[in-house]
């Protein structure tokens, strides 16, 4: 793959333009560690044009019929379709993962682009009882308006696609700023968009890092939403910033998901699992298995099987066949598993496989699968996210003990239990505070078109499918009075 030029562009008005007198960054490979391209930063000026533009879009596109937009997301997905692979391999030079993982991304991406094109079909709204018996009350859902979509790195395909197509499909006007790590991903989905048609201004597309281009479109007051997906923190300043013109927010957050093994489960299963929400994607998935809670008295079984079960999952080139994990995204993520890890060891901990970075490759961003033994709660692998390949094991007593440990972490995306019992799996399900609780399945077992967000520290608001057409339009109430003409 060799440098993209196209980087330096953005898409503003109707037209892709190179910004000037912007900042500049350079976007480097986490897998060879060669230079991707440039892109801009995009300051506010930039910001507040593609807004204006969105802004006037909006008067004809909120009223387009929807069969209009049904055949605008449906060309999207052909366009997506077509140039799957070439996306796909672009989306691992830049992202890391896997490349049999990028092509099934690009291939999730194509189908919410189609359902969302249905689904915007079906949309029922209400007919209303209301006193007056002269009255009639129907709603109806109004787009939101311009919407700011800002995204994070580990699933820089998915994520953009999964909030447009419900975002386009609902009548709303779009800016997509993805992250800076992953900008090439953002550039082509947005010009999909553009070959396909939408008007010009309904999609833009700004460049650059959080503190600037992020900040400038959670503060801009000709922007009347934002669909973020990022960590905690990053959505904390966004509703700070998004306050100025009470600006509907999305928020999809950081997650800390345990993965609680009681000693009725079936243990094959529950490993297999385990492995796989610990190590997809080298753990940087917002609803991985970031805990893992055994109960005392399968723990040893337990950690045999699951070391076993981790040595199935291989690390190297992510364009090779077999490797089922790449490099890790960046060196700040990178870090912060360090970090975790650390203080595990300082407080106790034993690593029992992996642990630290590993050695020949060509960026030290390779990190292997890494089981740890004897967590406890005030370490920071139960009290963070991590969001590295780690398998953090935390012995429980008994089922409150698990709720406890559980608890002790203030985020709230997904969770799942193990067990035979249904009984003890709904006494859990209807305990733990998470947006989403799997029963026997993994943690990060995931559906785009159920409901989806967190709670609590995880966030607010849900989106996939129709959930996401109720979360980009607002009840608009149309009361008309029959006694009068
Ligand atoms: P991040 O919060 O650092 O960055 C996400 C995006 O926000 C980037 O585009 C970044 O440029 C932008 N940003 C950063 N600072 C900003 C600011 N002050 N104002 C506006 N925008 C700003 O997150 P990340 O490291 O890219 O992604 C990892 C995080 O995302 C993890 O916490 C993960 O759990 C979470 N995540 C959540 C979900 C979900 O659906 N809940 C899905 C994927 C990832």
């Amino acid at each position: 793959l060799n440098k993209i030029d196209e980087l330096q562009e953005v898409l503003i008005a109707g037209s892709f333009e190179r910004p000037t007198s912007t900042d500049c960054m350079d976007i480097v490979s986490p897998v060879d560690g060669k230079l991707i391209g440039t892109i801009p930063i995009c300051a506010s000026a930039t910001v507040e044009h593609a807004a204006e533009s969105a802004q006037e879009a909006q008067e004809e596109w909120r009223l387009t019929h929807y069969t209009e937009r049904y055949e605008l997301l449906q060309k999207a997905a052909d366009l997506i379709e077509a140039n799957k692979e070439t996306f796909a391999k672009e989306l691992t030079w830049e992202q890391g993962k896997p490349l049999g993982d990028s092509l099934i991304e690009l291939e999730g991406c194509i189908g919410y682009f189609r359902g969302a094109a249905e689904d915007i079909k079906r949309l029922e709204t209400g007919f209303l009882p209301i006193f007056d018996p002269k009255k009639r009350v129907i709603t109806v859902r109004d787009p939101i308006g311009v919407i700011g979509v800002i995204t994070p790195w580990n699933f820089p395909w998915d994520i953009p696609c999964f909030n447009i197509a419900s975002i386009l499909a609902s009548g709303n006007s779009v800016i997509l700023k993805p992250a800076e790590q992953t900008p090439l991903s953002g550039l082509r989905l947005i010009q999909c968009l553009q070959k396909a048609g939408f008007p010009k201004g309904t999609v833009s597309l700004v460049q650059g890092v959080g503190e600037v281009t992020g900040e400038a479109i959670s503060s801009s007051n000709l922007i009347d939403g934002i669909s973020f997906t990022g960590s905690t923190e990053t959505g904390r300043a966004i509703a700070r910033a998004g306050s100025s013109n009470l600006k509907r927010l999305c928020l999809e957050l950081g997650g800390n998901g345990p993965m609680i093994i009681l000693d009725d489960a079936d243990l094959d299963i529950a490993v297999a699992d385990v492995a796989l929400s610990c190590f997809w994607n080298s753990g940087q998935v917002c609803n991985a298995g970031e805990r893992i809670l055994v109960q005392e008295k399968i723990h040893k079984e337990f950690l045999e099987k699951v070391l076993l079960e981790a040595k199935n999952h291989k690390l190297g080139n992510p364009f090779d066949e077999g490797v089922t994990m790449g490099p890790m995204n960046n060196e700040e993520v990178a870090l912060k598993t360090d970090r975790h890890i650390e203080n595990a060891k300082e407080k106790g901990a034993k690593i029992l496989l992996g642990g630290k970075r590993a050695s020949g490759f060509p960026t030290n961003l390779y990190f292997p699968p890494t089981v740890i033994d004897g967590v406890t709660t005030e370490m920071l692998l139960n009290k963070e996210e991590t969001f590295g390949p780690v398998c953090p094991t935390i012995t429980f007593e008994d089922m409150d003990d698990a709720l406890r440990i559980t608890e002790s972490s203030k985020y709230g995306l997904q969770a799942s239990v193990y067990t035979r019992s249904i009984k003890k799996a709904f006494y859990m399900a209807e305990r733990i505070r998470t947006g989403t609780i799997t029963v026997n399945e993994a943690n990060n077992f995931w559906e785009g078109r159920l409901p989806w967000g967190g709670v609590r520290a995880s966030g607010m608001g849900r989106v996939g499918g129709r959930y996401a057409l109720e979360q980009y339009t607002e009840i608009k109430t149309i009361i008309f009075d029959l006694s009068k003409s």
